[in-house]
């Protein structure tokens, strides 16, 4: 079969190549490719700045966020033949941790857990992959390639209740939302927290394009700009830009008792303010700043529930973009009005 890969840690050398099958160890659940989707990770694993082959291995086959028909369900699964699932990226770690051992691999506190595409086995960019029952989701057949959203949902249903169980620390009434940030992330934050009854404002650098029309098309209003250009104190900021100066700002502007979410991974950049002095801001608000990454089964449950709820048609205007799996490259490569693009390996 063929496979998007990669050597890990060394740049520029991925290819479409020919492949092993995938191995029965890797799971009694056998999956044909229906798309993967491309995320900022997959980017950086190319450039050579992250990722981990299996032990023993050089190469890595890529893709986390994945969509696949059933081809064989296997000896002990309750899947069937053409049924639609999305593999779980992260497995526990082998110890395990505590958190890893009562299923809240997401919250792994050793950082030995492994991941699907990223660290040491292998992801979903091939014709044909291999699961565990009990770590394969099946989606709504209705959601068709939509699917494919499902990775990204898991990581915003986690970020939201993160926001909302730290939120029970006080009486607390939330009116408005700040999402900094119009990608894929941000637009489900600003779709999921639609649906609660909150004012929701969506931030981002695009003036023009799809992302503006999408935010309103919510009942949600956009802006461009500076967070501190905002005529209102957020109750809740879900970051995910990752940009230090935004992040700054959003400490800045939070209203008091605000929750602060981040979800974006940046690096670098000027100090725009003394961390003491956003301590202090903390601190006089009584703020919460909560960092949320990954998401472990419940998550994933309720984010297949999340995504079949949506309005598929809104949903449709986040994959702007189809790429085949020989044309790998150019989905990694950014254009103008993308939000999110998926290398899609057969018909759905
Ligand atoms: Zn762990």
């Amino acid at each position: 079969m063929k496979a998007i890969t990669v050597e890990p840690k060394k740049p520029g050398s991925a290819r479409y190549e020919d492949f092993p099958e995938p191995d029965v160890r890797e799971g009694s659940v056998l999956v044909e490719a229906v798309a993967v989707g491309v995320c900022g990770t997959d980017v950086e694993i190319v450039e050579g700045k992250y990722g981990w082959a299996p032990p023993g291995k050089t190469r890595l086959v890529l893709g986390h966020e994945s969509l696949g028909r059933v081809i064989d369900p296997g000896p002990s699964s309750s899947f069937k033949a053409g049924d639609l699932v999305v593999g779980i990226v992260r497995r526990p770690d082998p110890v395990p941790c505590p958190n890893c051992a009562v299923g809240e691999w997401d919250m792994c506190t050793n950082g030995q857990y492994t991941e699907r595409g990223i660290k040491e086995i292998h992801g979903f960019m091939s014709e044909r992959w291999r699961i565990e029952p009990e770590y394969a989701i099946k989606v709504d057949a209705s959601l068709g390639l939509l699917g494919v959203l499902l990775e990204p949902m898991t990581v915003i249903t986690k970020a939201i209740e993160q926001v909302f169980l730290a939120g029970q620390r006080a009486y607390w009434e939330p009116r408005t939302v700040l999402v900094t940030g119009a990608g894929p992330i941000g637009l489900l934050a600003a779709l999921r927290l639609s649906a609660r009854n909150l004012q929701v404002h969506v931030l981002d650098r695009a003036e023009t394009g799809p992302k503006p029309q999408l935010v309103r098309d919510l009942g949600a209003t956009y802006h461009t700009g500076s967070v501190l250009d905002l005529d209102f104190a957020p109750d809740i900021v879900v970051e995910c830009t990752g940009v230090g100066a935004v992040i700054a700002d959003s400490i800045q502007k939070v209203n008091s008792g605000g929750i602060i979410c981040l979800t974006g991974v940046g690096a670098g950049g000027a100090a725009e303010r003394a961390t003491a002095d956003i301590a202090a801001a903390v601190v006089l608000k009584n703020n919460v700043i909560v960092g949320s990454v990954n998401a472990n089964k419940r998550h994933w449950y309720k984010a297949g529930q999340n995504l079949a709820a949506s309005d598929p048609a809104w949903l449709s205007r986040l994959i702007t973009r189809r790429e085949k799996p020989e044309n790998f490259q150019q989905a990694l490569v950014r254009q103008p009005d993308d939000i999110k693009v998926v290398i899609q390996f057969s018909d759905i």
